[in-house]
């Protein structure tokens, strides 16, 4: 039997599952995580958190995991307080819940491309109209554009990636200032690369207070080192969280899993300590790669996207081939590589110069 002779959602027919390869290679700059693991303290506390956990898993979890949302709002900040925090498995299904309560069928979301491909996927799944508007040559948004599509098409969502993947692009808050004054129903900032931002660079978070039909979205799969443990947190008004309430599966968020974000929010000193050095590696990951004469977009997050080649593809498979595997995403001939250890990074170097020699040559 093939997946075609089962009575499957027609919108849902010949597409293909989200699918960045999962390959068993040296090197894995594919999927933008933080490339250092817990040290041998922050496993020992993570151990205890789990152990002291597993003594109560006859039982539920904490169904509204106050705990964890009052630990995430004191690593935000900005006044914020557990009301208006949320969590889940990762910022993936915040996403999914923000659809299911905000869009759906009969409603629509708009996003500006090239940007988070999960997005549009969520919508799909969701019966979620989506709208693909541009980006303009340089990834950033127009202000004016942005603000003209949403009135064109009155989106019930509309989806901000700021720094953007795959681009890296950050966005100024006058541009989501100008989102929310045109956008007739919900704005998500997306903010999951927000710790890697340049220095200056402001949180859309600093905006809630006057927006609430703002939602701005986080992770700790990223700058916390935590891809595994699958956290993902928003914060907005109260009001959004009661919607979101709605429609999340009771009990989502596991006890291991509420203990071991808690677990790294106590230890966030150590976790983030890894993002100046990450911020560095950019920086001179984008230097290197001007030197050789490629176009680099500007990045403010944890990986570098750049071109632009005639067959991406054999380049992508020429860095495979030396063990160096990364992401052909984005616009037509261009690559996206995750920022790994200065030893990763090294590896990389050596692995794109071969390449380009085989491949221009
Ligand atoms: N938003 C953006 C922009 C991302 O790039 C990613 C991960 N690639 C996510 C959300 C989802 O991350 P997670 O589900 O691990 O929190």
């Amino acid at each position: 039997m093939t997946l075609d002779d089962l009575p499957l959602r027609d919108d849902l027919r010949g597409k293909q599952p989200y699918g960045a390869p999962q390959l068993d290679v040296p090197v894995q700059l594919n999927t933008n995580e933080n490339p250092y693991p817990p040290s041998a303290a922050l496993i020992d506390d993570l151990a205890r958190a789990v152990r002291h956990g597993a003594a109560t898993l006859n039982r539920y979890p904490d169904r509204d995991a106050v705990e964890l949302r009052k630990d995430l709002a004191d690593y935000l900040g900005h006044g914020l307080t557990a009301r208006q925090v949320w969590a889940a498995n990762g910022s993936n299904e915040i996403i999914q819940q923000i659809l299911q309560a905000f869009g759906g069928p009969g409603r629509s979301a708009i996003g500006f491309e090239p940007s988070y491909s999960m997005h549009p996927i969520i919508s799909g799944a969701t019966g979620t109209r989506w709208i693909e508007a541009a980006r303009d040559e340089g990834f950033a948004i127009d202000p004016e554009a942005a603000a003209a599509d949403i009135r064109r098409h009155r989106p019930d969502v509309v989806f901000l990636t700021s720094p953007n993947n795959p681009t890296g692009t950050a966005l100024p808050l006058d541009v989501i200032e100008h989102v929310l004054r045109a956008a007739p129903g919900m704005v998500v900032v997306d903010e999951a690369y927000a710790e890697f931002a340049r220095e200056g660079t402001p949180s859309a978070l600093a905006l809630l207070a006057d927006h609430p039909r703002l939602i701005v979205t986080r992770t700790m799969s990223k700058a916390f080192a935590m891809a595994g443990t699958r956290l993902g947190y928003l914060a907005a008004d109260p009001a959004v969280i009661e919607g979101l309430l709605l429609v999340r599966l009771p009990y989502h968020l596991s006890t291991l899993t509420q203990a071991a974000a808690r677990v790294a929010l106590a230890h966030r000193a150590e976790l983030l300590g890894t993002v100046d050095a990450l911020r560095a590696e950019r920086d001179a990951t984008v230097d290197w790669l001007r030197g050789l004469g490629l176009t680099v977009a500007d990045s403010d997050a944890n990986f570098v996207l750049f071109g632009r080649f005639p067959d991406r593809h054999a380049v992508w498979e020429a860095l495979l081939e030396r063990g160096v595997l990364i992401r052909e995403t984005g616009p037509q001939g261009w690559l996206r590589v995750s920022i790994g250890t200065p030893e990763e990074m090294a590896a990389f170097r050596a692995a794109l110069e071969a390449a380009l020699e085989g491949v221009i040559k």
